[in-house]
């Protein structure tokens, strides 16, 4: 029945998102959720929020929501883009500031949902490989550009790139806009919002899906210049006025807010990623630096696939990727509780001795 569809919808290749399974009971490690609840304040702040006021529509510029992330990062309230996840706020970032003549540049192993996007709004790309370490090679990047996109840290690799390369980037690459995607910074890294000020193309991207447990409110954002933040916005209108929903715009502030809670998750899954990182390594596993809720590792004698398996076997799930070759071997290893490390551990020390 596909005659039916538009020409672009039967060119896309959409994203796969990891697996959401409905069996309880399993170990899940497979999307990088963080394993402990949000702020017990965000919860209140929720129920409050399922009252009569539902018939009315939402704040369409999420107004309070912007002035609380705004005063925690110490810029202006017009430096600020919220969308519904930060996939919404980066395929508006595509449609607003990517799509351009000349081709956008990304890593070759990186966010598998900006390919996606670049599909959907047929813009065109070149991916630039990783070092052999599967680092990110700043000065690969200073080529005419449409424009640069990549997580730090990155993903599925979990390395981080130095905010002074970041720096070096912006500084020969002016006549682009170059977006950060910090999805994983909390757990490791150092921002680049403090370069938002002298780079007047930088675009900073966030959510509140990992380090704030918020997978499930769907809340993210963009720090940026002004006429940056416009270009969004003209977007946004252009596609969906509410993109937040009253429970989003409200919890996601009482999260922002709650510094002292949200700095005790981020401490708890580095501390329980140093352990996982140690124990992987003692059975043999190299496992790449992460600055993030995850750990990318391979085993020299087991396959990724079939270590997969094996762990879904005893109802563990991770993440594997096909592609591209050089990643296959690997396993990306969401940071779950200590429990849930230490079976996985175990788990794992089976497979291994077998
Ligand atoms: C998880 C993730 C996102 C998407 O986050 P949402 O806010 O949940 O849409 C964006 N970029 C990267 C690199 C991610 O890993």
């Amino acid at each position: 029945m596909s005659q039916y569809w538009s020409a672009v919808v039967r060119g896309l290749t959409p994203y796969v998102p990891g697996e959401q399974p409905k069996l309880t009971n399993l170990v899940k490690l497979n999307t990088n959720e963080n394993p402990y609840g949000p702020s017990p304040r965000v919860l209140e702040v929720v129920r409050a929020e399922a009252a009569e006021t539902l018939r009315l529509y939402p704040d369409p510029g999420s107004d309070r929501l912007r002035a609380g992330i705004a005063a925690f990062h110490g810029v202006t309230a017009d430096q600020v883009f919220v969308g519904n996840g930060s996939d919404e706020v980066l395929a508006h970032a595509f449609m607003a500031l990517l799509k351009h003549d000349r081709p956008i540049l990304f890593p070759d192993i990186t966010y598998s949902f900006y390919p996606v996007y670049c599909g959907l709004y047929e813009i065109a790309h070149r991916t630039i490989p990783l070092s052999e370490s599967f680092e990110i090679r700043v000065d690969d990047y200073l080529t005419p550009n449409g424009g640069v996109i990549f997580p730090n840290p990155n993903a599925p690799t979990g390395c981080l790139l130095a905010l002074s390369e970041i720096e070096r980037l912006l500084a020969g690459n002016p006549g682009s806009v170059v977006v950060i995607d910090e999805a994983y910074i909390d757990f490791g890294g150092e921002s680049a919002i403090g370069l938002v000020a002298r780079y007047p193309q930088l675009l900073v991207v966030r959510t509140l899906s990992k380090s704030h447990a918020l997978a499930g409110l769907r809340v993210g954002y963009a720090i940026g210049q002004p006429h940056l933040v416009e270009a969004l916005n003209r977007v946004k209108d252009s596609f969906n006025s509410y993109p937040l929903d009253r429970f989003a715009q409200a919890g996601a502030l009482a999260s922002i807010e709650d510094h002292a809670y949200f700095e005790s998750l981020c401490t708890q899954v580095v501390a329980t990623r140093t352990r996982l990182v140690d124990a992987m390594r003692a059975m043999g596993f190299e496992v790449l630096p992460s600055a993030a809720n995850f750990i990318f590792a391979r085993h020299p004698a087991h396959e990724g696939a079939a270590l997969t398996a094996a762990l879904r076997e005893r109802s563990i799930i991770v993440r594997h990727f096909m592609r591209p070759a050089r990643i296959a071997p690997f396993l990306r290893i969401t940071v779950g509780t200590d429990a849930q490390c230490n079976a996985l551990v175990d788990a794992l020390k089976a497979i291994v001795a077998c």
